[in-house]
C-alpha cells in the first residue's frame, strides 16, 4: 500500500526524495541522464533512484520525455549525457540483450504466425533453453497472467486485455529483474483498463520486481504506483507516493497535473491566506455553503465570492467561485445539493489551514532542482 502519511504542517512544500540517502544499490540509478535529438532537449538532466521491487510510474503529458527515459534505460536509446545502472551496474552503453530487463509495449508486438505459448517460449528459444523448461517456463507466466488455457490460440483469437496479458507473461519468462512497460493499457477501453489495472499492480505483487510504468493518466499512476516521478519539459518536477503528489505538489506545475489546478496567488493569496505565494487548494477539500452561513471555524480559512459556474458530472458536481478577495477556486463536491441552493450565487468557501499548500510557481524553471 502506498504511504498514507498526513498532511505535512500547513504551507510546507512536496517532497522531491528522487535520491536514496545512504549507500542503497537500487534497481535503477539514472546521474545527469540527458538525450538530445538535434535542437529538442527530449531528457534534460533526470537524477532518479527506483529500489527494487517497487511499481514505479513515470506520468507526464506529452512530450514530456518520459518516453525517451524508458527507452534509454531498455537500450534502445544511447544517452546524450549522463549514466544509467541497473542493480549498481553502468549498462549506459549496453546493448539492450544485455541488459536485465524486458520491455512490454503498448501495441504488445506478438508475433500473429505464432500461438499463445510460442509467442510465450520466444525469448527462451532465442536463449537455447532446452524445450521442456521452455515449456515448463511457459506455464508458469501463463498461470501468472491467468491464461493458462489459452497457450494453443493464435493472438487474433483473444481480446485486447488478453492480448496485453501475453505480451505480460512473455515478458515475465525471461525473469528480468526490472519490467519496463510503456503505456500498456494504452489500447484498451475504460473499463478494461480499470480491471487490467488491478490485475497488473496484483501480478506485480506476486512477482515483486521492479515495474516501471510510463503513462500520461494521471489518475492510472495514482491508482497503481508505489511512487511517482511527475515529469515536465525532459526534467522530474516530483517525485513521490501517490499521496505525497496529490496531496503535497511542490510545483504548481504538478498540482495542475495531477488533479485540477486550483491555485490562489497575489492579492487572493495575501487576503484569504494571509501570506504571499502560489497556494494549491484540492477543490475536493473546500466546504461550500451560503454567504451568510457561520464564518471560519477554528482552523480553516474561510473566503466569500459569487459562483460563475456549475458543472454537473452526475455523482458530482463542480463549482467555479469568484472570490470577493481575487481569484478564483472550484469546489466539487457529492451531488447532494437541494433545489434552490445557491440561488443568489453567494457562497462561502471554507477549508482547513493544511490544504493551504505552497507551490513553486509556474514561470519558475524547475526551482526544486534535480539535487
Ligand atoms: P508521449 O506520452 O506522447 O509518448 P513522452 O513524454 O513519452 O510523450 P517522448 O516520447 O520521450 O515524450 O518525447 C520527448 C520529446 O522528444 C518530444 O518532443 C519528442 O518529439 C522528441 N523525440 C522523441 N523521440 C525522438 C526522435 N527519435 N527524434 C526526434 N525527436 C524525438
Amino acid at each position: 500500500m502506498p504511504n498514507h502519511a498526513p498532511a505535512t504542517p500547513e504551507q510546507e512544500q512536496g517532497s522531491f526524495a528522487a535520491v536514496l540517502p545512504g549507500d542503497e544499490v537500487p534497481a535503477i540509478r539514472l546521474r545527469g541522464l540527458r538525450k538530445h535529438f538535434g535542437q529538442v532537449h527530449a531528457v534534460d538532466g533526470v537524477d532518479l533512484d527506483i529500489p527494487s521491487g517497487e511499481f514505479f510510474s513515470m506520468l507526464g503529458p506529452s512530450g514530456s520525455g518520459k518516453t525517451t527515459v524508458l527507452r534509454m534505460i531498455a537500450g534502445f536509446e544511447l544517452p546524450t549525457g549522463g549514466t544509467i545502472a541497473l542493480h549498481g551496474r553502468d549498462v549506459s552503453r549496453l546493448a539492450p540483450f544485455d541488459r536485465d530487463v524486458n520491455t512490454v509495449f503498448q501495441d504488445y508486438a506478438l508475433f500473429p504466425h505464432m500461438n499463445v505459448r510460442q509467442n510465450v517460449e520466444y525469448g527462451l528459444r532465442v536463449k537455447r533453453v532446452p524445450k521442456a523448461r521452455r515449456r515448463e517456463r511457459a506455464a508458469e507466466a501463463l498461470s501468472t497472467v491467468r491464461l493458462e488455457e489459452y497457450g494453443e490460440r493464435k493472438p487474433t483469437e483473444l481480446s485486447g486485455g488478453q492480448r496485453q496479458r501475453v505480451a505480460l507473461a512473455r515478458a515475465l519468462v525471461n525473469r528480468p529483474k526490472v519490467l519496463l512497460l510503456d503505456e500498456p493499457l494504452g489500447a484498451l477501453d475504460l473499463k478494461l483498463r480499470h480491471t487490467m489495472q488491478t490485475e497488473l499492480k496484483q501480478i506485480q505483487r506476486d512477482v515483486g520486481i521492479t515495474f516501471i510504468f510510463v503513462t500520461h493518466d494521471q489518475d492510472e499512476a495514482l491508482t497503481m504506483s508505489d511512487r511517482i516521478a511527475v515529469f515536465n519539459a525532459g526534467r522530474i518536477e516530483q517525485v513521490g507516493t501517490p499521496v505525497e503528489v496529490y496531496e503535497r505538489p511542490a510545483t504548481a506545475f504538478v498540482a495542475g497535473f495531477v488533479g485540477t489546478s486550483n491555485l490562489l496567488s497575489g492579492r487572493g493569496a495575501e487576503t484569504v491566506i494571509g501570506k504571499p505565494g502560489v497556494y494549491s487548494i484540492r477543490p475536493e477539500k473546500i466546504r461550500i455553503d451560503g454567504e451568510l452561513s457561520q464564518a471560519a471555524r477554528s482552523g480553516e480559512t474561510s473566503a466569500t465570492g459569487t459562483i460563475t459556474d456549475l458543472i454537473y458530472a452526475g455523482a458530482t458536481v463542480r463549482y467555479e467561485v469568484a472570490l470577493d478577495a481575487g481569484g478564483q477556486l472550484s469546489v466539487v463536491r457529492q451531488n447532494s445539493s437541494e433545489p434552490g441552493e445557491f440561488a443568489d450565487g453567494r457562497v462561502r468557501l471554507s477549508w482547513r489551514h493544511e490544504h493551504n499548500f505552497r507551490v513553486t510557481p509556474p514561470d519558475s524553471p524547475h526551482a526544486k532542482g534535480q539535487s
